[in-house]
């Protein structure tokens, strides 16, 4: 959304304001590096294609005159512009981008992440009390960060960066082991999983359903909370007992 602030700020200077075109003219004459170019690159850069306020014709030429002298009548115009011609231009684009970023595999679920994100705004906890106690919203951030990269989040306890395989299953003793085995396979969580999430679901499904269920939209406050209290202390069990072996 920063490209959106920066056009929205040069279309403010360049289309509304009475003292506007001598500072425009003054910063676009000037050597690079004034904000002028630095807005100018940013748009550029982001690729994103929007008409100015004069080219939108959101107001005829008469009001956009009155509108350089009229605050009130400025800031109405100003506001209809960005509701009407920036924002749907510009979660569009980030919708496009969106749809572009998802279509990255998430290795060991055998899902690709559109698959648990079907639109950039859903974070699947909307269910979520926001009352929960400070540990269950600690679990929905481990889901969260696993639901994202299908990695080992190492970097949650201590490590660096998350990793995708871990020498051995600490549970089970399995070589090579990514987080999904832990989730779905693996006899060291088994018991941990009929605690959490046995009621609502079962381990022995293809591993492609198994994770849409763990991992995609909101289904409800308690599955929700479920899931997430199940992937949480998983990942956590075995990531402990892997530092101290
Ligand atoms: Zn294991």
């Amino acid at each position: 959304m920063a490209a959106v602030q920066v056009l929205w700020l040069w279309h403010k200077l360049a289309g509304c304001s009475a003292s506007a075109p001598r500072m425009l003219t003054v910063a676009r004459n000037m050597p690079d590096g004034t904000w002028w170019h630095a807005a100018k690159t940013t748009l550029a850069n982001h690729g994103f294609v929007c008409p100015s306020l004069i080219e939108s014709e959101i107001a005829p030429p008469e009001i956009l005159e009155v509108a350089r002298h009229d605050k009130a009548v400025r800031r109405t115009l100003l506001r209809r512009y960005k509701l009407t011609v920036v924002q749907p231009r510009a979660l569009a684009r980030d919708d496009r981008e969106f749809v572009m970023a998802a279509q990255k595999d998430l290795l060991g679920f055998q899902l690709a992440v559109q698959h648990v994100f079907p639109n950039r705004v859903c974070l699947a906890w909307e269910g979520a009390d926001v009352h929960l106690a400070t540990s269950d919203w600690e679990c929905l951030r481990w889901w969260a960060v696993v639901r994202t990269t299908a990695c080992w989040p190492c970097q949650m306890c201590g490590g660096t960066s998350s990793v995708d395989l871990l020498d051995e299953c600490p549970l089970c003793g399995e070589v090579q082991v990514d987080v999904a085995h832990c989730l779905h396979v693996c006899p060291g969580t088994e018991s941990l999983f009929n605690s959490c999430l046995g009621n609502f679901m079962s381990r022995q499904i293809d591993a492609q359903i198994f994770f849409a269920v763990l991992f995609h939209t909101s289904v409800g406050p308690t599955l929700d909370l479920a899931r997430a209290k199940y992937v949480a202390a998983a990942v956590r069990l075995a990531l402990s007992l892997g530092e101290t072996a």
